[in-house]
């Protein structure tokens, strides 16, 4: 899979992208990451690329002319390219099943904005999915970008190993993750839950499912909506909640 990246700051992409399970997918040839530089598509000598607003305003915009340019010579080189993503606050929230879905595409173009964004007239022209990472407001696009890619990253075949397989992480099946333990068996007078070391399989992966749903009830009750519980589960759900309202209720002064 290839990744382009219109950036005003290729190096940040270059040496944010460069380490770990990510790197590793790189130097094997599994994903390709192509910082493009806007600023060496400007139209002027000092390679400026931004400008004051029309209708006044605090900051500076991004200019059309710069970021159409460097998108075109991306497409020039990989015409089969079909979606660029516009980083934006803007835009729909980032989640699994969305990293799901592009990782099946072979390239994606990621756009940044800096400053007050972009002129919205070469956003109309280039962009297919504008994203946003959640509701806050970053300087610029490239850390985003940069989550973005990593998690797509993770859903291309042969990016983990069996060793770092995501098969069982949050989101995987709607719920978040079981928690989990390694060695000591006993770290500041905690100790692992006890079914973990009884080597019964079957009792380890009900403990977990159960740990699932509970956690994400706890923090996450939204995702309980779309997920695919049985009846007993949803049994279970139903008192869980009942012992958190009665516990909040002996709890209220
Ligand atoms: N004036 C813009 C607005 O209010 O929508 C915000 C511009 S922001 C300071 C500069 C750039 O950071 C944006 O063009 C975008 O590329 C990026 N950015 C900021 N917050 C983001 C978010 N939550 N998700 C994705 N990109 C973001």
């Amino acid at each position: 899979m290839r990744f382009h990246v219109l950036t005003l700051f290729p190096e940040m992409i270059e040496n944010g992208m460069n380490t770990s399970i990510i790197g590793r997918a790189m130097e094997s040839g599994l994903l390709e990451i192509d910082a493009v530089d806007i600023r060496s598509f400007a139209f002027n000598k000092h390679q400026k690329v931004d400008d004051y607003p029309y209708g006044g305003g605090a900051g500076m915009l991004m200019q059309a002319e710069p970021v159409y340019l460097s998108w075109a010579s991306v497409l020039q080189k990989y015409p089969g390219c079909r979606r660029t993503i516009y980083l934006t606050p803007q835009g729909k929230t980032f989640s699994q099943q969305m990293a799901r879905e592009f990782a099946k595409e072979e390239d994606l173009i990621f756009l940044c904005g800096h400053y007050e964004g972009i002129d919205e007239r070469v956003i109309e022209e280039i962009v297919t999915d504008p994203v946003s990472i959640g509701d806050y407001v970053l300087t610029g696009g490239e850390l985003a970008a940069m989550v973005m890619m990593d998690a797509v990253s993770r859903m291309v075949p042969g990016v983990l190993t069996n060793e770092d397989s995501g098969e069982t992480e949050s989101f995987s099946d709607g719920l978040l993750e079981y928690p989990q333990y390694s060695r000591p068996q006993v770290w500041h007078g905690k100790e692992v839950p006890e079914v973990l070391m009884s080597g019964h399989h079957g009792k380890v992966d009900a403990w977990r499912r159960q740990q699932q749903i509970l956690r994400t009830l706890q923090a996450r009750p939204d995702l309980l909506r779309t997920a695919n519980l049985t009846g007993k589960e949803w049994q279970l759900v139903h008192e869980w909640k009942k012992e958190m309202a009665d516990s909040e209720k002996r709890e209220e002064p």
